[in-house]
Formats: structure tokens, C-alpha cells, sequence
């Protein structure tokens, strides 16, 4: 970076010249967006619930300006929303509209290399910009991949994945983000790198700093480049559906593939009410026969796993009908898929989505409660999840602006009130920061705030997501 100028008079650096200007010198005049029409797509959400306000959007290519940006940012009292492909569902990659403190969006969309994989230690150092869909691309070649999947596969990018502890689809078979977290490069809010760097699958010398990071949803550090585990691809994989008359029959279904001797590489559920919602967009019907559940298991096995699914199917009551297709069966994956674009297209205000987990004995009452809330306040639920994992999507669709306060509280009361957790995969972000206490100890939250105050004392680092 250049050195600032010095203004002849006081002999001192001029710290007047615009913000925008200072930030192009370090990141190139052309990678700085101050006008209104070109930082829109960087100040409203995926959801279209969030639109922010800042007074640049910043597009740096490396971690060393990325801590140039920081530490002008923290020398000039500027607040900083980290923002990867916006695909975040709670609001938190964008800035709030009525801060107190101008902010700059730091976005990661250059920031896009790829190190050579190591396929001995099943491992590749990416930069945070990098997505899903290009880490599996490059890993594919060398028949390996990412463990973690996600519908938003294409715009998602590892530096908001681990900063979300993003889960997907095949967290139950290979874990979440920070499962798969070796090592971390990250900016902190003083403008400091921090590189925590080593394949090692052990390492205990002191805290888990990289785990730390996972899930800090950019109010911690500014991630730069992750280095992450890679896994074998799956071989030859059976895909079913099956129409199912209760939440029980799906977690029987997968106790009973399991005990079959078939790996589970995915476990999901939809509603009635979400297939025919995409239908209706389009994606064909997975069965013919209606039912209040279906059930998407993706499993791998030996070479008749198709037989022993079917076996399996045969002796399991409470499947309605069923569809079995070898992998990696795309038509019936499209069914799960198209639910979170499908509901976005459908609904006239803003969708209210709630992303929840309960423990998996609570799951069928969970589901029939949440299910009856908006019911009785006359808006369109549609439920859907990581059966597995007893995390539910609880998307709320027509709310009224007015409700959306009471209906969140009442769908969080509930998940409360089984032991689970208001946040299973997206984060807190805007949308849950009034919840955050529940759930957690009041010492648990001064643990997490004092954390928060020592890494960012001056509360620069994206100010109004995870607390208040
Ligand atoms: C169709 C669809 C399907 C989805 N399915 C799933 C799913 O199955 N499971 C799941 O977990 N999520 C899912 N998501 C949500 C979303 O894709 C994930 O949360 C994802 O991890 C966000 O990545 P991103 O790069 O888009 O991050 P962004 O949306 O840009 O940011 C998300 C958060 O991370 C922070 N952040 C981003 N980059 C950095 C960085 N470099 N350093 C520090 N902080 C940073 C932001 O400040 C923000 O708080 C889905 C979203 C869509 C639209």
C-alpha cells in the first residue's frame, strides 16, 4: 500500500482525503463501488429480507489487503461486513440500513485461488472467495471432493461456509464445515494475519482456533483462505423416496439401512405441502401415491444395494409407496433441491425462514407443533430438512409484517422447549439476534462476548449480527 501523503502544513499523514480513495490505492480504484446501482447486488440478501447500507463495496484479491482494508477500516472507525456469494439466509453478509457507524461490505468475490491438492493427505488450501462448486470441480479431477454439499453450491463460497459452519446435505455422513477445517488464514480486526497452517489431522497445542472461526459469521476475523480435508467421491449410490405417513418412519428408515449394512450419505424430508409447492414450479412428482411425509435417503453399499433397499422398504410400515433409482438419481434430488427456490418464488412477503434443530426423539412432535403454529396463524408453512441431523427448515410464507416477530418467538418457544437449537446451520445473523440468549446460560453468553471483546474490541467487525 502506498504510504498516505503528507499534508504539508502539520507534517501529519492527510487522513482527509476520502475514504473511497485511500481504499482504492490499496485494492485498485476499480475494485471499490461507491455507486448506488453498482453495490445494490451487495447490500440486499438472497432472501431479498435484507437490504443494508455502506459507503463502499470493497473487492480485495489478497490477504495482505485485506488486512490493509482492516486497518484503515479500524484507524478510521469503519465498520466491516465480510460477504462472500450472499447466499446466507439470516441477513448477516449484509451491512444494517440505519447503523450508527458507516460500514464498508468486504467483498470476497476475487478472492479465488486454489493451491495444488495434496492427495496423500486429502487436503487443498483455498482462498475465501472460492465456491463450493469450483473446490469440487477442482477436487473431482483427483477423485476426491468437499465433504460438505449444499444446494447453493454454485454462489456459496468456503470463507462464508466456515464462517456460517455451513452443514447441507451430507453432514451426516461427513460432519459440518468446521469438521472439515484443518487451518485458517483470517484478518483480525487490528489489521493482523493470523495463519494457523498444518495438515495435521491432530494437533492440540492450545485452543481450536480455526474451529473457533467456524460459525463466528465474520464478527471475529475476516477469513482469507481455509485449508480443508478432502474426501474420497462416493462410488456407486442407491437414491429413494418414499412416501411416508409420520416424521418416525423416516428415522426408522434410517436405523434400518444402517443395520442393512448401507452407509447413509444423505437423509432428508419434505412435506406434502412442499412437493406439490414444487411441482407446481415444474419438478416432476417423485411417487405417485400422496402422503403427509417423503423421505429422500441417499445410501452406498455393496454392489446389491438396490436389492437390500428394497428389502428394507418392503419390511418397514408406514411407507405409503416408494421410488428407487441408482445414483446420483438428479430428477429425484431436484424434488429436495428446488424447495428453498421454489418457496422464495411463492410467496408474496418476505419468507420467514427459521432454521431449527431438535434431538431426534423430539422430531415428530416438533414437526406436528411447528406445523400447527402457523396453521393457526393463517400463513403457508412449509417444513423441510436434514432428517438426520433433526434439523428442520420451518419456511413461513404470507406473514404479515406484524406477525413476524410473534410467529419467530412462538416456532423458537417450541424448539426451546424440546432441547434444540434456534440455529442448526444457517447462524444467527440479523434475523435471530434477539434470540440468541435462548438456549444458552447467561455465563455461556459472557463466554461468547468476552471472546467477541477480546478479538474486536472496538466492535467493528460486522456490528449487529450474533448480538445486539
Ligand atoms: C438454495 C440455498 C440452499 C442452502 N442450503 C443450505 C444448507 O443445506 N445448509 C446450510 O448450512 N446452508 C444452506 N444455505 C445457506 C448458505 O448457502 C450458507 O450459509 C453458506 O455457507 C453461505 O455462504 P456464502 O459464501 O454465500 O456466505 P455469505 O452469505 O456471503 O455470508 C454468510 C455469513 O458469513 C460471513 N462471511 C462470509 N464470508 C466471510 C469471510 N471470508 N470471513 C468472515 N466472514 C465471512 C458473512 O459476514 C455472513 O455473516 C442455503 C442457501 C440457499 C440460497
Amino acid at each position: 500500500m502506498a504510504p498516505d501523503p503528507v499534508d504539508s502544513a502539520s507534517g501529519r499523514p492527510d487522513v482527509s482525503r476520502s475514504l473511497s480513495e485511500r481504499l482504492g490505492e490499496i485494492v485498485g480504484s476499480s475494485h471499490v463501488l461507491t455507486d448506488a446501482d453498482a453495490m445494490a447486488g451487495y447490500l440486499t440478501d438472497w432472501t431479498g429480507r435484507w437490504t443494508g447500507s455502506a459507503v463502499a463495496v470493497v473487492r480485495p484479491l489478497t490477504a495482505d489487503e485485506v488486512a490493509a482494508v482492516v486497518g484503515l477500516c479500524a484507524d478510521e472507525g469503519i465498520a466491516i461486513c465480510p460477504q462472500g456469494g450472499n447466499t446466507g439466509l439470516v441477513g448477516g453478509s449484509i451491512p444494517p440500513a440505519d447503523a450508527s457507524t458507516p460500514a464498508i461490505v468486504l467483498s470476497t468475490a476475487r478472492m479465488t485461488d486454489i493451491d495444488e491438492i495434496d492427495t496423500v493427505g486429502r487436503s487443498v488450501g483455498v482462498q475465501a472467495g472460492v465456491t463450493l462448486a469450483a473446490l469440487d470441480a477442482r477436487a473431482s479431477s483427483a477423485g476426491l471432493r468437499f465433504g460438505v454439499d449444499l444446494a447453493s453450491r454454485e454462489s456459496a463460497t468456503l470463507g462464508g461456509m466456515v464462517a456460517t459452519n455451513a452443514g447441507g446435505t451430507r453432514m451426516i455422513r461427513h460432519g459440518n464445515t468446521r469438521s472439515q477445517l484443518l487451518g485458517i488464514e483470517a484478518v483480525r480486526a487490528d489489521g493482523q494475519i493470523l495463519r494457523r497452517w498444518r495438515s495435521l489431522v491432530k494437533d492440540n497445542v492450545g485452543y481450536d482456533v480455526p474451529g473457533l472461526l467456524a460459525g463466528s459469521e465474520g464478527t471475529l476475523a475476516v477469513i482469507t483462505r481455509v485449508l480443508v480435508r478432502l474426501v474420497p467421491t462416493t462410488g456407486a449410490t442407491v437414491v429413494f423416496v418414499a412416501a411416508i405417513d409420520d416424521v418416525s418412519v423416516a428415522l426408522a428408515l434410517i436405523d434400518a439401512v444402517s443395520d442393512a449394512g448401507l452407509t447413509t450419505e444423505a437423509a432428508e424430508i419434505m412435506t406434502q405441502a412442499g412437493v406439490d409447492l414444487v411441482h407446481d414450479h415444474g419438478v416432476r412428482r417423485p411417487v405417485s401415491s400422496p402422503a403427509q411425509f417423503y423421505v429422500l435417503l441417499e445410501v452406498s453399499g455393496p454392489h446389491d444395494a438396490e436389492d437390500v433397499v428394497l428389502q428394507v422398504l418392503d419390511g418397514q410400515p408406514g411407507v405409503v409407496d416408494a421410488v428407487v433409482e441408482p445414483g446420483p438419481a438428479r430428477d429425484l434430488w431436484l424434488v429436495r433441491e428446488s424447495h428453498t427456490e421454489s418457496i422464495a418464488r411463492s410467496t408474496t412477503t418476505p419468507v420467514v425462514k427459521l432454521d431449527v434443530s431438535v434431538p431426534l426423539r423430539a422430531l415428530p412432535a416438533a414437526f406436528a407443533e411447528l406445523a400447527a403454529i402457523a396453521d393457526d396463524d393463517d400463513c403457508r408453512p412449509i417444513l423441510f430438512g436434514h432428517v438426520g441431523d433433526g434439523n428442520i427448515h420451518v419456511n413461513l410464507l404470507d406473514v404479515a409484517e406484524e406477525s413476524v416477530e410473534s410467529l419467530t418467538d412462538r416456532v423458537f418457544r417450541v424448539v426451546s422447549a424440546h432441547g434444540g437449537s434456534i440455529s442448526a446451520e444457517h447462524g444467527i445473523g440479523r434475523a435471530k439476534v434477539a434470540w440468541t440468549g435462548l438456549g444458552r446460560s447467561a455465563v455461556d453468553l459472557d463466554t461468547m462476548k468476552a471472546i467477541k471483546t477480546a478479538l474486536d474490541p472496538a466492535g467493528l467487525l460486522n456490528p449487529g449480527v450474533l448480538f445486539e
